[in-house]
């Protein structure tokens, strides 16, 4: 039975992550209507944000998809594929495979770019496998089933020389690591409220470059997805006219998260994530943690991924933290029973969730020094960021 017990609980998942406290109260502001001048006044300054966020310059049309960040995927794939085009899809973990199976489904001839588990794509074999024909590439920045950050600069480098779109998935990146939409090249880019945001999940925050939104425009047929079609986006965030009732509400909470973001600021975001991973990895390494991605360049700082130590009962563990409020996502398919993967977006970034998650453990692993080692590892390292390089 469902019981709503208010008792707080610590997300520690590769998302959704804990609801940020301006987010919330946004969430309590009384309904207005989606044709509402006020609201269109928001929904400018997300506009404005989310390019801010995106690192995109003023022709990209940036905007909110009703739906979580796999509408932002499949919403891009639906506008900028037709049927019998070649889309090149870099695909080294599920999220990439997904992007793979979107893409079929709206006719395209997938060309697949693969790496080992656990290790990021190789710009070598994208360059290898791209030629004029293909009309699209598409790449996970950050493979949240592995941990893995894929080379979206040195992909981005590639594919600006031909006549592809490079699309770029940024779920766990965009707002919390770095993004550089319009230097790079990147042409269309989506991500989910509930991941480096820490807004509530429903909305799909997208940027589309005049590139792409040029290459929509000159489709043959227009998009088998009527709900996200590109146009009828474009009449409501910038000709303000009907196209469908928006979550206004979630327009409010999204709106407070994304200001909150930038308020911090992103390389404040980003320094906190390296920091918190510095400060986890420390003080689990001496129980035997290791990181699962081999090659420091290629490990993702917003979800990390760790060996678990031999003979810990992974399930049985992460019940038990179940139990006291605590929620930590294993491994996928292989790597089930093999990793953690502890999320560091938004607001999960913070030593106070982290710490719960030390005491916890130190009971449950009968290791009582593991909070101690934890503060004194959060000391050093906000000494050390302090200190001048
Ligand atoms: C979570 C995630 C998605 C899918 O987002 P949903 O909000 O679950 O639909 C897509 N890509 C990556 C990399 C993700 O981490």
């Amino acid at each position: 039975m469902f019981e709503d017990t208010h008792d707080e609980h610590v997300l520690l998942t590769p998302g959704p992550t804990p609801i940020h406290p301006r987010a919330q109260r946004a969430l309590t502001r009384p309904m207005l209507g989606h044709m509402d001048p006020e609201v269109f006044a928001l929904n400018s300054e997300i506009q404005r944000d989310l390019r801010e966020m995106y690192g995109a310059d003023e022709g990209t049309l940036t905007a909110l998809l009703a739906g979580t960040g796999s509408l932002g995927m499949e919403a891009g794939f639906a506008n900028l594929v037709e049927a019998g085009d070649e889309v090149l899809v870099c695909a080294n973990g599920s999220f990439g495979r997904r992007m793979a199976e979107m893409a079929a489904r709206y006719g395209a001839k997938v060309r697949l770019v693969t790496a080992p588990l656990g290790e990021a794509i190789d710009p070598a074999d994208v360059a290898a496998q791209l030629d004029d024909s293909v009309s699209m590439v598409a790449v996970v920045h950050g493979e949240t089933s592995t941990g893995v950050l894929n080379p979206v600069p040195e992909i981005a480098k590639l594919v600006r020389g031909t006549g592809a779109l490079l699309t770029v998935d940024a779920v766990t990146t965009a707002g919390m690591e770095p993004f550089d939409m319009a230097k790079w090249g990147v042409d269309y880019a989506y991500t989910g409220a509930q991941k480096c945001l820490s807004a509530p999940p429903g909305l799909a925050p997208v940027a589309i470059s005049e590139r792409a939104f040029s290459r929509f425009r000159a489709r043959r047929t227009p998009p088998p997805l009527w709900y996200c079609d590109f146009g009828g986006l474009r009449d409501y965030w910038v000709d303000h006219s009907y196209h469908h009732t928006v979550p206004v509400n979630l327009h409010f909470a999204l709106h407070a998260a994304l200001r909150a973001a930038l308020d911090e600021g992103l390389d404040t975001r980003q320094a906190r994530v390296r920091l918190m991973g510095r400060v986890i990895e420390r003080t689990l390494a001496p129980l035997g943690f290791s990181p699962y991605v081999r090659r420091p360049q290629d490990r993702l700082p917003t979800v990390l991924a760790l060996r678990l130590p031999e003979g810990l009962d992974d399930a049985g563990v992460r019940g038990a933290l179940r139990q006291r409020g605590i929620s930590v996502t294993g491994g996928l398919g292989p790597t089930a029973g093999v990793i953690w993967r502890l999320g560091l977006m938004g607001e999960s970034a913070r030593p106070e969730p982290y710490r719960r998650l030390m005491t916890e453990l130190a009971g449950l692993l009968g290791e009582p020094g593991l909070v101690a080692r934890f503060d004194a590892a959060v000391q050093e390292e906000l000494a050390r960021d302090l200190l001048p390089a």
